[in-house]
């Protein structure tokens, strides 16, 4: 018996089922390079892990590749593959490497950089807001020349991570000082030059819907899978609260986004990828926020997917990053159903003493998944600080009312209680 194809899968949370599910299907082993904050028990890895191999890829990446390379000249792998945002970098730097299909180094570097992000979207005349690069916070002064209001974020974050909008100038340098430290202390864990990853945008701030969208890139051409309705969020932080899919939107709107977002892929340079993108429709048009080259929510937007399009997310991502054309390819893309994703907002903080309305989902037949990530005995700190969202909810429908409908019922039925803890 031949052995299948070994799929290298870079800082995949084993809790999240979508990628390691997908990969069954597409008939290929995986090697996981298990995340550096995850402690992975190797009785409870999915079955298709045939190893597990810890590599220090955001310390020691040269020697991390090396260590891929060694494996590769003995028993070549077929690919390499991440949904984790700050690896991606590395995967695109290993797959040039080992002669992998992927991402260019350089497209993966413009994806994990607002800054870049948003030179490459104004060469290219995509829509993009006024924006300033900033590396130093007493660079502050540059951006109050911006229209206001304005978002202060962090250039290599995540999570809407201190992001922060400004309504004045009388407010930036107070904010970009405080964006700054926090970059400083969250985001080091991710690189050998933590330093390199250290630097603002300050942008002027989008007014309208916010969308997203799950594309697949195969040899530069995009094909659009889903677009996301993803509320109003107004600030002053976003917190993410989760989203209707797919948004209901007029032909022309879509038809818009569309070529938008086929846009953005050429103008970063990603030809191999499946990429998740978040846009404003400010004014009516849409603008770009980020992308992200690589699959969604840790591979949760397979789910949303397969949902609204029966596509098989996961698996056509798995075949990209193998060198296989995606089953989907050249073909239209139909409508299946609706997707709700639905995030816990913390809603306080201090110590976690009670759960209420989440361990009854399991048994709701509209529920796919309901993960909870924060548990009694957990502290979340004060927003804007960073402690994680309590738990998502993925959920199936046959309208957007009635997701809306769904959703609205959550807000009701999950609450956290909290003891003071003083902070
Ligand atoms: P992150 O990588 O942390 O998710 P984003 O650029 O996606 O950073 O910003 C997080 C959220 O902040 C967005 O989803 C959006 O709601 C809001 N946001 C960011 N930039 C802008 C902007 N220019 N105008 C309006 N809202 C913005
Ligand atoms: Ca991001
Ligand atoms: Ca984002
Ligand atoms: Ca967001």
């Amino acid at each position: 018996m031949s052995p299948r194809p070994k799929l290298v899968l870079v800082n995949q949370r084993t809790t999240l089922p979508w990628v390691f599910e997908a990969a069954e299907r597409v008939g290929v082993d995986i090697v996981l390079v298990p995340r550096h904050d995850e402690v992975v028990d190797p009785a409870k890895l999915p079955p298709v892990v045939v190893e597990c191999l810890p590599l220090q890829l955001y310390t020691d990446p040269a020697g991390a590749i090396a260590e891929l390379a060694r494996r590769h000249a003995e028993s070549p792998f077929a690919g390499i593959l991440s949904g984790c945002d700050p690896a991606v970098p590395f995967v695109a730097r290993a797959a040039a490497e080992l002669g992998l299909p992927g991402l260019a180094l350089e497209a993966a570097e413009v994806a994990r950089d607002k800054r870049l992000m948003r030179e490459r979207l104004r060469a290219a005349g995509l829509n993009t807001p006024g924006f300033v690069a900033i590396t130093a916070p007493e660079q502050w002064e540059l951006a109050a020349r911006l229209e206001f209001p304005v978002v202060v974020k962090p250039a290599n974050g995540y999570g809407s991570f201190g992001v922060t909008k400004v309504d004045s100038v009388e407010e930036l340098a107070r904010t970009v000082n405080a964006v700054w430290a926090q970059c400083g202390v969250e985001l080091d864990a991710y690189s050998e030059h933590p330093e390199q990853l250290l630097g603002l945008v300050v942008e002027e701030y989008l007014d309208g819907p916010e969308i997203s969208v799950e594309s697949l890139a195969f040899q530069g051409e995009v094909t659009v899978v889903v677009v996301s309705d993803k509320g109003k969020p107004v600030g002053p932080y976003f917190e993410e609260v989760g989203f209707r899919s797919p948004a209901v939107l007029p032909e022309e709107v879509r038809d818009e986004i569309v070529r938008e977002v086929a846009a953005a892929h050429a103008a970063f340079g990603i030809t191999d990828a499946a990429t998740h993108t978040e846009l404003r429709l400010h004014r009516g048009r849409p603008h770009l926020l980020e992308m992200g080259a690589r699959i969604g929510g840790g591979g949760m937007t397979h789910q949303v997917a397969r949902i609204v399009t029966g596509i098989d997310y996961a698996a056509e991502t798995i075949r990209i990053l193998t060198g296989q054309r995606p089953h989907c390819w050249g073909k239209p893309i139909e409508h299946h159903g609706h997707c709700g994703g639905y995030i816990v907002p913390c809603g306080g903080h201090g110590r976690i003493v009670a759960v209420h309305g989440i361990a009854e989902l399991h048994e709701d037949p509209r529920v796919d998944y309901a993960v909870q990530m924060l548990w009694p005995g957990d502290v979340v700190r004060p927003y804007p600080d960073w402690s994680g969202y309590p738990a998502f909810i993925m959920s199936h429908h046959d309208s957007d009312e009635q997701t809306a409908a769904f959703h609205r019922e959550l807000d009701e039925r999950i609450r956290l209680d909290y003891e003071d803890i003083g902070t």
